[in-house]
């Protein structure tokens, strides 16, 4: 038996651009057709879904979550405690919280044991954002996030590492190619592999048909990675020991290349909870160098790294995207790069990310315009996924 749904909206954003009176049916899980300007009535049948003054968009796309940390006070300790099942359901609450917030795709750049394919070959249709997933960073040993298991040396390291995260059925691998805030005796302003290991590790993920995306916050860290052919750039802070300091023939590289750069904004206010002080330091600089990202024409894309502290909860995205407008971005350039930019980023360009007939039911309806005031993301109304009610 088909399942069918017919929404109604005053205004569509598809992912690319922008029309009045929508109205779109859903069949099965995807999108059976799109009207608009008024013109379309629901099928005979057909029950409607009617949202005056409401927005309809794509579900969004958060291109770098960890499902398995709970954005607690100690995330890491938090995650350590917990046996197999119980991190399974932190990830299925972690993952609640996406969908109520409208994040209906998740690229997670970082589990433990892989339990992100487990919790995703577990569901069922509707009960989840789609699920990206990494399994765990492969770093150095003593490394950033070694904690979560995939912690290898050399060049035969990484490339078993690969393997094995390949046979295991990740959709992409994530390299710690630089130190990180969250992991003490690790710099964020200097690499963890030599060169060549970092591009023997993209060499075998492209030989097994899977992108790389670094994590790299030093600038040297940015420069191996970009010399090994890695297909995005997490955080880009272009960290020295000085400071923030943007390289502009890195910045080039990038913009040439289309290297999909994932800027870590959406910093919800915790009382009482400030970012580490390197972080708090360095962020008028941190800030600049992600405007002046933003204002290359790099292909930008939103990565929360949701999880890993309390300003950082699941589904913090849409506070992402309206900080994205804060670096210089307008509305629908920030909108478009929270929805289709960041699902093909993700693999999912011909699924994701639009609203158009064939694409996966993946909506979100957001009271006003968002995009003459793009925090009317921060109140949805109303989220469908793969079709089904949230
Ligand atoms: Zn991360």
């Amino acid at each position: 038996m088909t399942s069918r749904i017919a929404l109604r909206a005053a205004a569509l954003f598809d992912g690319a651009t922008t029309a009045t009176g929508p109205l779109v049916v859903v069949e099965d899980g995807r999108i059976a057709s799109v009207e608009t300007g008024g013109r379309g009535s629901p099928p005979p049948g057909v029950e409607l879904v009617d949202l005056p003054g409401a927005t309809l968009l794509p579900g969004l796309v958060d291109t770098h979550v960890h499902l398995g940390f709970d954005a607690g006070p100690d995330p890491v300790a938090a995650l350590a405690g917990r046996d197999r099942e119980e991190v399974l359901e932190q990830m299925a609450q972690a993952c609640a919280a996406q969908l109520r917030a409208g994040v209906t795709t998740v690229r997670d750049l970082g589990d433990r044991d892989y339990l992100t394919l487990d919790l995703r070959a577990k569901a069922a249709p509707g009960e989840l954002p789609t699920i990206v997933a990494a399994g765990p960073p492969i770093t150095s040993p003593g490394g950033h996030c070694h904690f979560l298991g995939s912690a290898v040396s050399g060049v035969d390291g990484v490339r078993a590492a690969v393997h094995e995260h390949a046979e295991r059925g990740v959709d992409v691998i994530k390299v710690m190619a630089s130190g990180g805030q969250m992991t003490p005796g690790t710099r964020w302003d200097a690499t963890q592999f030599p060169p060549e290991v970092v591009r023997a590790l993209v060499d075998e993920a492209h030989a097994h048909g899977l992108p790389v995306t670094a994590h790299a916050h030093a600038v040297d860290a940015v420069r191996d990675a970009l010399d090994a052919g890695v297909d995005g750039i997490e955080h880009a802070t272009f960290m020295t020991t000085d400071g923030p300091r943007l390289d502009d023939e890195l910045l080039a590289t990038l913009v040439r290349r289309r290297i999909a750069v994932g800027l870590t904004v959406g910093l919800k206010v915790v009382p009482g909870m400030e970012p580490p002080p390197d972080i708090r330091r360095h962020l008028p600089a941190i800030l600049a160098v992600a405007a002046a990202i933003c204002g290359s024409g790099a292909l930008v894309v939103a990565g929360t790294d949701a999880g890993i502290a309390p300003p950082k909860p699941h589904g913090v995205l849409p506070l992402g995207l309206v900080h994205l407008t804060e670096l210089g971005m307008t509305p629908l350039q920030a909108l478009t790069a929270g929805t289709s930019v960041a699902a093909t980023v993700c693999g999912l360009g011909d699924r994701k990310g639009r609203i158009a007939p064939g694409y996966d039911a993946d909506l979100l309806a957001v009271a006003g315009d968002p995009l003459t005031d793009i925090t009317a993301l921060l109140t949805p109304q109303h989220v469908l996924v793969a079709g089904q009610p949230v």
